[in-house]
C-alpha cells in the first residue's frame, strides 16, 4: 500500500515548506524507499507558464515541457527524480477537469459541487500520481505539499480533499507534517509559540491532525518552548520537530534525522512492510553518504569564485532558482563556494536620459570584478542592450561566458554586430524589421508535443563533427548526443551559420535535423558558450551540468587541466 505524507503550512508562507517536504523524501529515499512528489498550488492559474518571474519566481520546465512551479524542480532536485506536469496540481487544472466533465454530462443531472465534486477530483489526481513509475516502479511513498496556508479560502478545498482522503487510505498510509513559524521577539529574543498554537487549531478545526509539527525558526528551539508547544498543541514532545536556520539546506534532512523523523515515520507508517530490496537499501545508504558528504564540504569550503549574472528579473532572486542551483552545484565541485553579482541588465546601458549614473558605475565594477559571466534566460525587450554589452565585454577581455537560452542568442547578436560587421543585427523578437535578423522564430511542428507556440521539454541535441576537440563536447564525456530542457520560440537563423563560422564562432550542437543550433562555442577564447537549452533544469546537488561546471572551471582557470 502507498504511504502518503502531506505537509501543511500554518502562520505565513515562504518559511521552507518546500525544503521540509523534499528534505523528507531524502530521508525515506535513503531508506531505498521509491519517492515521487505533488505540489498543489491553490491559484487558479492552469499552470506556471503565463506567470511573470518577478510575480511568483522561475517557471520550471519539466521533461514532457510542463511549466510548473518552481518547488516541483526542488524535488527533482533533492530525490534525484524527473517527474510530469502531473505532479503539479493547481485549482485551475482541477476546476477545468470537473467543468469539463460536467459539460460532458457525466455527472449525469447531479448538481455539481466543491464537496464532493471538486475534492473527489482532487484526491483522484493524487491517486493517478501514485500509480506513476518512479524509478521505474510504482512509488512506495508520495510526499504532497499543500501551498499557502491552511486556512486561506483558496485552499480550503484542498484540505478538505486531505480530510477526507485520510479515510480512504486508512491511519497506518496517511500522515501529516505541519510546519509552523516559531517567530523570535523583543531585546531577549524570546520565541512565541501563540502562532504555531493558532495555526494548529486551524488546522484541527479542517478535520486533520498534525502527525509532526516543524518549528521554524532563526535559532535553536529552546526545549521549554517545544515543550509548551507539545502541551498546547495536544502532541507528544517526540512529534515537536525543531529546524532552526542552518548553513545549507542540504543540513536540513541531516539535522531532521538526528532528530528521529526517520524512526518516527517508521513506526507510524509501519515502513518496516514495504519490501526493499537489498540491491536498494545499498543504493539509499549510498545516496546518504554521498550527501552528509555535500552537506559536510558545503561548511568545509572557504574559496570562492564569483559569478556575474546580468539578468533582467534581479530584483528577486527565485526568478533564477535553478540558474543559482546550478551555479552552486558546479562551485562545490570544484571545491568553490559560489558568489553571485547580481547584475539587472539596464543598469548596465549607458543611455543618458534614463541612467541612473550610481547604478550604472556599480554594476560596470560588479561586472569587472567577477570572474566569470553569466546571461541566463528571459523573454521581451528591456535590459536587451545591457547583456549586449556584457557580453561584448566577456568576448574582448577572454572572461568565461555562458549564455543560456535568450544569454546565447545574445550572444550571436554581439557576434553578428561586433565581429561579423552586421550593425543592425537583431532578433525578431525585439526588432521585427531588422534588416539581418539573426534570431528569428522557427515555429515547431511536432508530433510528439502539442501545444502552444513554444519549443517546451526534453530534445536531443546531436555533437556535430569536428566538435571533438572543443571544450563542450568533452565537459559532456565525449558523448555524441546530449537530452536537455527547452523553453523558447526563437532560434538563430540557419541563413547566417556560415558566415558566423568562418568568423570564429562554431556552432557545435543541433538539433536532429540540423536546422536548429543548439550549442555555439567560441574559437580563441577561454570559455565562451550559448545553449539554446536550459542545462540548469537537470542540474543536481551531486552531479553538476556540464555547461556550468565548464564555467566554473574557466573561472578559476582549471579547465584545460580538468579536460
Ligand atoms: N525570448 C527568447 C525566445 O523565446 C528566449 C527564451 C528564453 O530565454 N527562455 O526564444
Amino acid at each position: 500500500m502507498t504511504k502518503y505524507i502531506v505537509v501543511s503550512g500554518g502562520v505565513i508562507s515562504g518559511i521552507g515548506k518546500g525544503v521540509i517536504a523534499s528534505s523528507t523524501g531524502t530521508l525515506l529515499k535513503s531508506l531505498g524507499l521509491r519517492v515521487t512528489a505533488i505540489k498543489i498550488d491553490p491559484y487558479l492559474n492552469i499552470d506556471a507558464g503565463l506567470m511573470s518571474p518577478l510575480d511568483h519566481g522561475e517557471v520550471f520546465v519539466l521533461n514532457d515541457g510542463g511549466e510548473v512551479d518552481l518547488d516541483l524542480g526542488n524535488y527533482e532536485r533533492f530525490l534525484d527524480v524527473e517527474l510530469s506536469r502531473i505532479n503539479n496540481i493547481t485549482t485551475g487544472k482541477i476546476y477545468s477537469e470537473v467543468i469539463e466533465k460536467e459539460r460532458k454530462g457525466d455527472y449525469l443531472g447531479k448538481t455539481v459541487q466543491v464537496v464532493p465534486h471538486v475534492t473527489d477530483a482532487i484526491q483522484s489526481w493524487v491517486e493517478r500520481v501514485a500509480e506513476l513509475p518512479i524509478d521505474g516502479e510504482k512509488p512506495d511513498v508520495v510526499i504532497i505539499e499543500l501551498g499557502g496556508t491552511v486556512g486561506d479560502i483558496e485552499s480550503a478545498p484542498f484540505v478538505e480533499a486531505m480530510r477526507q482522503f485520510q479515510f480512504r487510505v486508512g491511519h497506518d498510509n496517511f500522515c501529516l507534517i505541519h510546519v509552523s513559524l516559531v517567530p523570535v521577539v523583543g531585546s531577549v529574543g524570546e520565541q512565541k509559540t501563540k502562532p504555531t498554537q493558532m495555526s494548529v487549531r486551524d488546522l484541527r478545526g479542517a478535520g486533520l491532525t498534525p502527525d509532526l509539527i516543524a518549528c521554524r525558526s532563526s535559532k535553536i528551539l529552546d526545549p521549554s518552548v517545544a515543550a509548551k508547544i507539545s502541551m498546547f498543541c495536544h502532541v507528544a514532545p517526540e512529534q515537536v520537530l525543531a529546524v532552526h536556520d542552518v548553513s545549507s539546506v542540504y543540513h536540513v534532512p541531516i539535522l531532521m534525522r538526528e532528530s528521529g523523523v526517520v524512526d518516527f515515520f517508521r513506526r507510524r507508517l509501519n515502513l518496516d512492510s514495504i519490501k526493499i530490496s537489498d540491491e536498494r537499501r545499498l543504493v539509499g545508504e549510498e545516496l546518504w553518504t554521498r550527501w552528509t558528504t555535500l552537506a559536510g564540504s558545503y561548511v568545509h569550503i572557504h574559496d570562492s569564485v564569483t559569478i556575474a549574472l546580468v539578468g533582467k528579473y534581479t530584483n528577486l532572486h527565485d526568478s533564477y532558482i535553478s540558474v543559482y542551483k546550478a551555479l552552486e552545484h558546479a562551485a562545490l565541485n570544484c571545491k568553490r563556494r559560489i558568489e553571485i553579482n547580481w547584475i539587472e541588465a539596464t543598469d548596465l546601458e549607458n543611455d543618458t536620459l534614463n541612467t541612473d549614473p550610481l547604478k550604472f558605475h556599480e554594476s560596470w565594477k560588479a561586472l569587472c570584478a567577477s570572474d566569470g559571466v553569466i546571461v541566463p534566460g528571459g523573454f521581451g525587450s528591456r535590459g536587451i542592450d545591457g547583456m549586449i554589452v556584457a557580453a561584448k565585454w566577456a568576448r574582448e577581455n577572454k572572461i568565461p561566458y555562458l549564455g543560456i537560452c535568450l544569454g546565447m542568442q545574445i550572444a550571436v547578436i554581439e557576434f553578428a554586430r561586433n565581429v561579423c560587421g552586421m550593425s543592425e543585427a537583431h532578433s525578431s523578437e525585439m526588432n521585427p524589421t531588422s534588416p539581418t535578423p539573426v534570431v528569428i522564430d522557427m515555429p515547431e511542428i511536432s508530433k510528439t508535443h502539442m501545444g502552444g507556440t513554444m519549443r517546451l521539454g526534453l530534445r536531443p541535441t546531436v555533437f556535430q563533427p569536428g566538435s571533438e576537440n572543443g571544450r563542450v563536447r568533452k565537459l559532456y564525456g565525449s558523448k555524441d548526443s546530449v537530452d536537455e530542457r527547452h523553453r523558447h520560440r526563437y532560434e538563430v537563423n540557419p541563413e547566417y551559420i556560415s558566415t558566423f563560422e568562418k568568423n570564429g564562432l562554431q556552432f557545435v550542437g543541433k538539433d536532429t535535423t540540423g536546422q536548429r543550433m543548439e550549442i555555439v562555442e567560441m574559437d580563441d577564447h577561454p570559455y565562451f558558450v550559448g545553449c539554446q537549452y536550459h542545462p540548469e533544469y537537470l542540474t543536481r546537488p551531486l552531479n553538476p551540468c556540464p555547461l556550468f561546471r565548464g564555467l566554473i572551471l574557466a573561472a578559476i582557470g582549471e579547465l584545460d587541466a580538468a579536460l
